[in-house]
């Protein structure tokens, strides 16, 4: 490949599982399909950049019931000998590319905030942990009594 040359590659990758929040998560499919352009840069070094789309299976950070979330990664390096730190991408070794660890990693970062099942999930109510997704907006707990009132109340019994 000589320089400002480009090539493409389609080779399909296995992202491991995470864990977010002590909770398990898989990516699927178990072989994601990735696009890989590789360029030669002028002088030396390449450039790279890494596309896939892929599922998050887990639990939904809200209400708990399965979430799968579909994640793009659009994640770039670039590797110049010589270049210092900067230029030196941690995942390419002597021309080998770590291609496991980069998708990994990319993917991790691509993650949103919180993983749900749907972007408004409703949760689970705080006091007695219904679902609120199926309880419905209407569902509520009497208060307790306000503590200015519980006071007026002791008054009442001296
Ligand atoms: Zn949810
Ligand atoms: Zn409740």
């Amino acid at each position: 490949m000589s320089a400002g040359e480009g090539r493409g590659f389609e080779p399909a990758v296995h992202v491991e599982p995470l864990t977010l929040g002590g909770e398990p998560y898989e990516v699927r499919p178990a072989a994601v399909p990735v696009k890989l352009d590789v360029s030669r840069m002028v002088g030396n070094g390449y450039a790279l950049r890494l596309r896939f789309d892929a599922t998050l299976a887990g639990a939904c950070m809200r209400c708990l019931k399965d979430a799968a979330p579909q994640i793009a990664v659009d994640a770039r390096e670039v590797d110049r000998p010589g270049g210092g730190e900067e230029l030196s991408s941690p995942y390419l070794q002597e021309e080998t590319l770590d291609l496991a660890s980069w998708a990994r990693d990319a993917f991790a970062l691509a993650l949103p905030a919180q993983v749900l099942c749907r972007e408004d999930c409703a949760g689970l109510c705080p006091v007695c942990a219904v679902d609120l997704n199926e309880a419905g907006p209407e569902h509520a707990h009497e208060r307790a009594p306000d503590p200015r009132w519980a006071k007026l109340s002791e008054l009442k019994l001296e």
